[in-house]
């Protein structure tokens, strides 16, 4: 395969759904096509009629493209190729390598049975019948697999699998009803598409053993196999539900971005030495397949969270302030005019804390809060003739400052403490209450520049002089 540009794919069957193991699979693909100047192709698996709905499809598309791992290529769908994939069936017939097999149900029950008892494989009896004894009633196609020596799957990441062909029966290609097995339709495709290496999820490693059969039966190069290890939750089970989050859909909701995935589900199962944040460059540069580590890969919440935490301080306000609007619609919290401004402005001020786009949202709530305030209870019993006196000379200490900064406001709140003869904790904690509603808010001098001047000004003036 070496001398062949690479094609990989992802052959998602759509479920409904997109487990994280599938992005994990989708992001391998793609790197790997990259690193090597290759390309990356998309085809859905889609012969489960029942699950292979047009919604159950659009699910991929949209959980690629919203991490960034869109295909090369238009995608190629199964189902439709399936008398490409009986014509492949009936070369093998042509050349001897599969064969008709009549068994009935019953029949095929009672070889089950025989095989078990002797502890072999099920064996047809028409594997070697004449051609013309062949009956008048239903079929199934068989490969006519070898029956001795063994079947090396030689995996870049789990090394070499060896398979007794013993132990391997003559795989069905095609049902009664002349419908293509997953087994011929994988190889078939892949074979059509140029598919140079096979990255796909552990679970796929026996048929890796039968489909090189089909390869070596069809006279056509056996793909380089990557078998990749499942991703378990915390506990070391497989991922599920239970670990809070399992599909691309859930992650995205909970806040997560899509560089953060990327970075982070490269990390699962591969690494370049100890470096823990890297970008989409730096990994196709690094990426090997064969660097791909054959234990399984742990979700660890912690380390998620850090990553999107750094990308989220990198990424740029503006399109955080649409992710943040999207959050609070799905609260059912529409926006008015001016205030995806307010969220662009107030995100500098609150990100370094905000684990997920989630965090972030319920850090610009207090920038959104309209005027008037309800102040907490415990704000309004605080408010005393005194606080109300020390919060209107401070509001004139705010008002009269030459600029609305950081530095400046946070120099004017000391160096009003000093000239009180309190500490800011005499009136630090009551004037966040007045500027945030008791929402949560960053520092006072970060809070004030978040509203703006005018905005903390008039916060201020409805606290001072409520309307009754
Ligand atoms: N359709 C299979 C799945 O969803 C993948 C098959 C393959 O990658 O060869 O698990």
């Amino acid at each position: 395969m070496a001398d062949r540009p690479v094609r990989t794919r992802i052959a998602p069957s759509p479920t409904g759904m997109m487990h994280i193991g599938t992005a994990r699979t989708a992001l391998f693909n793609w790197l790997y096509a990259r690193h090597t100047g290759g390309t990356f192709l998309l085809r859905i698996e889609d012969t489960d009629r029942e699950r292979s709905t047009e919604a159950a499809v659009q699910v991929i598309f949209d959980g690629l493209k919203w991490l960034g791992l869109e295909a090369d290529e238009e995608p190629v769908f199964q189902f439709v190729r399936a008398d490409r994939h009986r014509e492949v069936v009936e070369d093998l017939l042509a050349r001897g390598q599969a064969y008709r097999d009549y068994m009935t149900p019953e029949e095929l029950e009672a070889e089950r049975e025989r095989a078990r008892a002797e502890g072999r494989v099920v064996q047809s009896p028409w594997r070697d019948a004449a051609p013309e004894d062949a009956p008048d009633r239903p079929f199934v196609v068989r490969l006519k697999s070898p029956l001795e020596g063994e079947t090396i799957v030689n995996d870049a990441v789990k090394g070499e699998v060896r398979f007794q062909n013993s132990q391997l029966d003559d795989l069905i290609l095609l049902r009664t009803d002349g419908t293509p097995t997953y087994n011929l339709a994988v190889v078939v495709d892949d074979h059509d598409m140029g598919i140079t290496h096979v990255i796909r999820g552990d679970d796929h490693l026996n048929n890796a053993a039968r489909q090189t059969l089909i390869y070596n039966a069809m006279g056509w190069e056996v793909p380089v196999w990557a078998h990749l290890p499942l991703i378990h939750g915390p506990d070391g089970a497989k991922l599920s539900k239970r670990h809070g989050a399992q599909s691309v859909t859930d992650f995205a909701a909970m806040g997560y971005l899509p560089e953060t995935m990327r970075n982070y589900l490269a990390k699962l199962g591969w690494g370049h030495g100890d470096d823990e944040i890297f970008s989409d460059e730096q990994a196709i540069a690094w990426f090997d397949i064969y660097d791909v580590v054959g234990a399984p890969a742990r979700l660890d919440w912690a380390k998620l969270n850090h990553l999107n935490n750094h990308y989220i301080r990198q990424a740029e306000p503006a399109r955080l302030a649409k992710l943040v609007e999207e959050v609070l619609a799905s609260r059912d919290w529409t926006l008015e005019a001016g205030d995806i401004a307010v969220i662009e402005r107030t995100i500098p001020f609150v990100r370094d804390g905000a684990k997920t786009v989630v965090d972030l949202a319920d850090a610009v709530v207090f920038a959104l809060k309209r005027r008037p305030l309800e102040l907490p209870e415990k704000a309004k019993a605080a408010m005393t003739e005194e606080m109300v006196g020390r919060l209107s000379r401070l509001r004139d200490t705010l008002a009269a400052q030459p600029h609305w900064d950081v530095p400046t406001l946070e120099a004017a709140i000391r160096a009003f403490a000093e000239q009180e003869g309190v500490g800011i904790g005499k009136f630090g904690p009551q004037l966040r209450a007045v500027l945030s509603g008791g929402a949560p808010a960053p520092d006072l001098a970060g809070t004030m520049t978040a509203l703006t001047r005018e905005e903390t000004l008039a916060r201020l003036d409805d606290a001072l002089s409520p309307s009754a």
